[in-house]
């Protein structure tokens, strides 16, 4: 049987980050309302063609899909029938979070939770406009653990304006005790229609240099492996048993089908995404139509450029062999590029697999750069 991940951007917040980029509007009970009608026709669109898989990996993310509440959440799991080993993850920030409030969760179903940590400074968490303090993303991680969440997963952030090396270093202390399981590691860009994006010049200045970035991310990576969590991807770190099966499908061109404004979708080779506007969004369903915004096939091989280039973010790299017979053959120019790449020590062949060295670890996004832009 196929298998399949979906994912529901549930896009409310209690008010914009200025780094984010993502499609949001405001926790407001009317769209709420609009967004669980939306979501109810949107499954009933794609329902007979879920069931046909076999579901992996369902994804509640957004927005901030905890202020969904348990029972609209608890609601829509109810319709979708899943085994057993169904991760089902909810994102959640740090200032909601309660132990009852999980527990409703799991009792509805959820069985992984994702939180938006992303710094143990307060005067940092300032800075990203974050409500949440410190000692409040530490009660957070207890009371989601109390609540029944042993696959917990916290965000963490570097290259923020005004961060040094000293606030990064406490920051990495303080993870020592505290019982997560998964952890995402991301430095901050400037990401266009952001309010970062349009303070970058005045902001600029503040932000740690390429060598304390590189030293950040060197020191992330020694004090978590130290706390028992294994590097397994670029950016993501799990303890044993504990890697994201929903995220694993993403680098490994698993198909996902996205419900939800602004979702993005993956299926028989077709991107598409729904509109990012709540109120289009809907009116598209109740009026039989789909909701898709964005659709494009890209041809080959620049499909397998891109799918390979994200496999290759996984630390135990890419069976070159498998993803041909099953993305198709490479060029020889491709197999080129790649073996260049080996030569230059960014590349290394580990038995039948293709990984990235310890130097492509940091030069990742150029390799992937030249990989996605090769022209054939
Ligand atoms: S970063 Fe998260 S909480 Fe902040 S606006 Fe974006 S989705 Fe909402």
């Amino acid at each position: 049987m196929v298998e399949l991940s979906c994912y529901f951007h549930i896009p409310l917040c209690k008010r914009k980050c200025p780094y984010c980029h993502f499609y949001t509007v405001l926790d407001r009970l009317p769209f709420c309302d609009l967004l669980m009608e939306g979501l109810f026709l949107e499954w009933e669109r794609v329902a007979s063609f879920v069931l046909k898989k076999r579901l992996v990996s369902l994804y509640f993310g957004g927005g901030t899909p905890y202020l969904l509440g348990a029972e609209r959440l608890g609601s829509l799991l109810k319709r979708i029938p899943r085994g057993p080993g169904c991760e089902i993850t909810l994102e959640a920030n740090p200032e909601e979070v309660t132990k009852e409030g999980v527990e409703a969760f799991v009792r509805s179903g959820i069985n992984r939770m994702s939180l938006g940590v992303q710094s143990f400074d307060d005067a940092l968490l300032r800075e990203l406009g974050r409500r949440h303090t410190a000692k409040r993303a530490k009660e957070a991680i207890a009371a989601a653990r109390e609540g029944g969440i042993e696959n917990l997963s916290i965000d963490l952030m570097y290259d923020i304006p005004k961060q040094t090396m000293q606030s990064w270093e406490e920051s990495l202390n303080m993870l020592k005790d505290l019982p997560f399981t998964h952890l995402s590691l991301y430095n901050l860009t400037f990401e266009p229609k952001t309010g970062f994006y349009k303070r970058r010049r005045e902001l600029s200045p503040s932000l740690p240099d390429s060598e304390a970035s590189k030293e950040m991310l060197e020191r992330a990576v020694e004090a978590l492996e130290s706390y028992g969590l294994k590097r397994y991807e670029i950016s993501a770190f799990a303890k044993a048993g504990a890697k994201s099966k929903h995220n694993t499908g993403y680098w490994t061109a698993r198909p996902f089908l996205g419900l939800g404004p602004s979702a993005f979708s993956y299926v028989d080779g077709r991107r598409f995404q729904n509109v990012s506007n709540l109120r289009r969004y809907v009116e598209a369903l109740r009026e039989g139509r789909s909701a898709c915004a964005f659709e494009e096939r890209l041809p080959h091989p620049r499909d397998a450029h891109e799918l390979l280039a994200l496999h290759l973010r996984i630390i135990e790299g890419v069976d070159l062999e498998a993803f041909q017979r099953r993305l198709g053959r490479l060029h020889k120019e491709t197999l080129s590029l790649l073996h260049t790449f080996i030569q230059e020590g960014y590349l290394r062949k580990k038995r039948e697999r293709l990984c990235l060295t310890e130097r492509g670890l940091l030069f990742y996004d150029d390799l992937a750069s030249e990989l996605v832009g090769l022209s054939l």
